[in-house]
């Protein structure tokens, strides 16, 4: 009898490790309700384990909703944003770029050059680590600069005919 007390406590607490493991390990998303592993929750201090109670992809597409949404408002302010800080750039540091172009540009290529392998390679693992993040952000990306990205065009066409 005694042993058979034994074995169940010993289950019931293996039972009880493997739980707590398991809530380490997994969460349920608030939003979708469904039980994914932690790393699919972005990190937060402030929640209490560490991570977003919403995971990661319904807080983009919660995102992509919201921006849907507030579109023009978000626009509007990204603008001003842009306008308001044009002049933040100091006199001294648009000086110092202007006449250091050349040494700045060669050490950015040399040290890209230097480092261009390390830099493809962390590009891609981060990419392929975040794949969908970095989609959407491209997304939004190509959504914000469609201006630039027209001039851009039309010039890549004039320089490549
Ligand atoms: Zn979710």
């Amino acid at each position: 009898m005694d042993k058979v007390v034994v074995t169940w406590d010993y289950k019931s607490q293996k039972l009880e490790d493997r739980k707590s493991k398991i809530t380490r390990c997994f969460k349920t998303c608030l939003r979708c309700r469904v039980i994914k592993p932690i790393y699919q929750f972005s990190k937060d201090k402030r929640n209490t384990n560490g991570r977003t109670s919403v995971c990661k992809k319904c807080r983009i597409i919660e995102y992509l909703k919201y921006y849907q949404e507030n579109r023009d408002r978000i626009l509007i302010m990204h603008k001003k944003y842009q306008d308001d800080h044009k002049g933040i750039r100091t006199r001294y540091y648009q000086d110092y770029q202007e006449k250091n172009r050349e040494k700045l540009q060669k050490l950015a290529s040399e040290w890209y050059q230097a480092n261009k392998e390390a830099i493809k390679k962390r590009n891609l693992e981060y990419y392929n680590a975040n794949k969908e993040i970095c989609n959407k952000r491209k997304e939004l990306w190509r959504e914000n600069n469609k201006e630039k990205i027209k001039k851009y065009n039309r010039e890549y066409r004039r320089t490549h005919k």
